[in-house]
């Protein structure tokens, strides 16, 4: 009997030690970001791009590969932001694990060098990123239905931070005048802001962060904020401030701060609610 107990007391043992921990691979700071709240102490996270990290230009090394081989899920953007996602998904074995989080919600089209483009950054629509926790939220439960409830638990309580979060963000927003909102950035990333909260956007560069602007362009930017009398001009926290500087100079216009555009940042705006912050308080206190 004795020896019977001492069996059923391992057996218990090891099954709580071998509960699985599931292993997420994470390739933005905003779908780590999600991640973590959802998964609590459920997950393990695997940041793949950290913090200051520009995922247009971002490439995953070998030890990146290995990671993302190992994980059981593997969070990506979508919207052709990670341009080596079919590479990756060869090696993990099939694109089995890889959880889409902008595939919950449409696309907004830009026209770039006379070609229709769907513009990846999504993020800067709370809306989208309450839609990306729900689909964050199935993929683990699905893939751990032992922890359902905890999941269940953690997305409710980030969606109503999500909400509250919504409700700061439109009265922040409410008390710049609209003639006001006009929006003048290193990279075209804030066109998804831009149609939640009524801003028109000048970008000195593309959807993406890897082509130069030509000198008409920058040209025409420069006459644009002199008519349209843009008070401000913003720098992004992985973009070199060259142009942005240049701009200032030639239309007297001032530097309205730093905006996070691609993800997160280390110290300041480390949480997709402190970014949110962040950036709209820079672009509002600059512009009134
Ligand atoms: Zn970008």
């Amino acid at each position: 009997m004795k020896y019977l107990a001492a069996i059923l007391a391992l057996s218990v043992t090891s099954l709580v030690g071998a509960r699985a921990e599931l292993t997420v691979a994470s390739l933005s700071t905003i779908t780590t970001d999600i991640a973590k709240n959802v998964g609590g102490d459920r997950v393990k996270i695997i940041p793949i791009i950290g913090p200051g990290v520009d995922p247009h230009e971002f490439q995953p090394s070998p030890a990146d590969i290995k990671k993302i081989v190992k994980a059981d899920l593997v969070l990506i953007t979508g919207k052709h932001l990670e341009g080596y996602l079919t590479k990756l998904e060869e090696s993990a074995g099939g694109a089995g694990k890889f959880v889409d989080t902008g595939a919950a919600f449409p696309s907004l089209k830009l026209e770039e060098d006379g070609k229709m483009v769907e513009d990846p950054h999504w993020w800067h629509s709370i809306d989208n990123v309450k839609k990306a926790t729900a689909v964050v939220e199935k993929s683990f439960i699905d893939a751990d239905p032992a922890n359902k409830a905890t999941y269940e638990k953690n997305a409710a309580a980030y969606l109503a931070e999500l909400k509250s979060l919504e409700t700061w963000a439109k009265k922040e927003v409410s008390t710049l005048p609209r003639e006001k909102r006009k929006l003048v950035t290193s990279h075209d990333a804030f066109q998804y802001f831009a149609r939640d909260f009524g801003f028109k956007i000048y970008a000195i560069e593309g959807v993406s962060t890897e082509d130069e602007p030509s000198s008409k362009k920058i040209t025409d930017l420069i006459n644009t904020i002199k008519s349209e009398g843009v008070k401000a001009v913003f720098f992004e926290s992985i973009e070199n401030p060259k142009v942005v500087t240049e701009i200032t100079k030639e239309t007297g216009a001032k530097v309205g701060g730093e905006l996070y555009a691609d993800g997160l940042g280390d110290k300041t705006a480390a949480t997709y609610p402190e970014m949110v912050k962040y950036n709209i308080t820079t672009i509002v206190d600059s512009l009134k």
